[in-house]
C-alpha cells in the first residue's frame, strides 16, 4: 500500500505543513486518514485521484481533521470529474459523525448526502473490526484525546500494517495495540515539557514506537516549535537503533510485509 503524507501540520496555520491529511492507496482503493479542510486542495496538488476516493477514516471531531469532509462532498456535487461517479463513498469515524455532518448539512441546507453516488456514515465502536477497504482489515483502540478519539490498525491482505495513532495523550496499551507495525505514523505534537496531557511529546512517541516494536516510525502532527529541527536526530538521542523520521508535506511511502517501508517519487 502507498501512503501519501497531504498535511503533517496540525490547527496552527503554517507555511509549509497543511493540516492533518494522509491518502492511503492499495490495490483495491483508496482512504484518507484524517481529512482537514487543506485536504481537498492537496488531492489535486498531489495528482491524486480525488474523484475516485472510496473512504475516509476521521480519527475525531477537531476541525484540523475532519474540516474538510463538508467541502470535498460539496465539490463531489458539482465538480465535472464525479457526475457519473455511482461507486459509493463511505466515511468512518466515531459515535457522533452522523449527527455532526447531518447538523451542518441541515443548517446550510446544501443536501451534501444527495449526490450521484451513495454517500454512507458508519460510526464504528472502539475494539471494533472491520474493513475498511476490499482486503484491507481494521481495527479501533480509544485514545485519550476527546471522547470519540479513535487509533487505527490496518492490515493489507499481503500482511503489511499500518497504525494511525492521531492525536492522544500518552497511554502503554497504545503501544501493545501497535505491536509489530510495519508503519507506526503517530502524532508528536511536541518536541518537549508537553503542555497538555492529551498528546504527545518525542519521548512518549519514542517509548510507544519501542513498546510496538515498529519497523518504522514517521511522526506527525508537528506544531511550530519543530521548525528547525532535525526530528530524525533528535530521536536518535531517545533510540538509536530506532528508524524515525518526521512526515512532511508530500512524502510518499510504499508499505509492504517483503521490504518493509521504500521512499517512492512522486507520480
Ligand atoms: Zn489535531
Ligand atoms: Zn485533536
Amino acid at each position: 500500500m502507498k501512503l501519501v503524507v497531504l498535511g503533517s501540520g496540525t490547527s496552527v496555520p503554517h507555511p509549509q505543513r497543511a493540516s492533518t491529511a494522509h491518502w492511503l492507496e492499495t490495490e483495491t482503493g483508496s482512504l484518507l486518514l484524517d481529512a482537514s479542510a487543506a485536504a481537498v486542495h492537496r488531492m489535486a496538488e498531489e495528482n491524486l485521484a480525488w474523484m475516485d476516493l472510496d473512504a475516509i477514516w476521521i480519527s475525531h471531531f477537531h476541525l484540523d481533521h475532519m474540516g474538510g469532509v463538508m467541502p470535498y462532498l460539496f465539490g463531489t456535487k458539482w465538480a465535472p470529474q464525479t457526475q457519473e461517479r455511482k461507486k459509493p463513498l463511505k466515511i468512518y469515524g466515531g459515535y457522533g459523525l452522523k449527527k455532526l455532518l447531518r447538523a451542518f448539512d441541515e443548517a446550510g441546507r446544501y443536501k451534501l448526502f444527495q449526490q450521484q453516488f451513495p454517500v454512507h456514515i458508519c460510526e464504528i465502536a472502539p475494539r471494533a473490526e472491520f474493513e475498511i477497504l476490499p482486503g484491507l482489515k481494521a481495527k479501533t483502540f480509544s485514545t485519550p484525546h476527546t471522547r470519540e478519539s479513535l487509533a487505527l490498525r490496518l492490515t493489507n491482505h499481503d500482511g503489511a500494517t499500518l497504525v494511525y495513532t492521531s492525536d492522544t495523550g500518552y497511554v502503554d496499551s497504545l503501544g501493545a495495540f501497535a505491536e509489530g507495525a510495519d508503519l507506526f505514523l503517530m502524532e508528536c505534537s511536541f518536541r518537549q515539557n508537553k503542555p497538555v496531557e492529551a498528546h504527545l511529546e518525542l519521548a512518549d512517541a519514542i517509548r510507544l514506537a519501542q513498546r510496538a516494536r515498529a519497523r518504522r516510525v514517521l511522526l506527525s502532527h508537528l506544531y511550530p516549535e519543530w521548525d528547525g529541527f532535525d526530528i530524525r536526530e533528535q530521536a536518535k538521542k531517545f533510540w538509536p537503533d530506532g528508524d524515525v523520521d518526521g512526515a512532511v508535506d508530500g512524502m510518499r511511502l510504499e508499505i509492504s510485509k517483503e521490504q518493509g517501508v521504500k521512499s517512492v517519487p512522486p507520480a
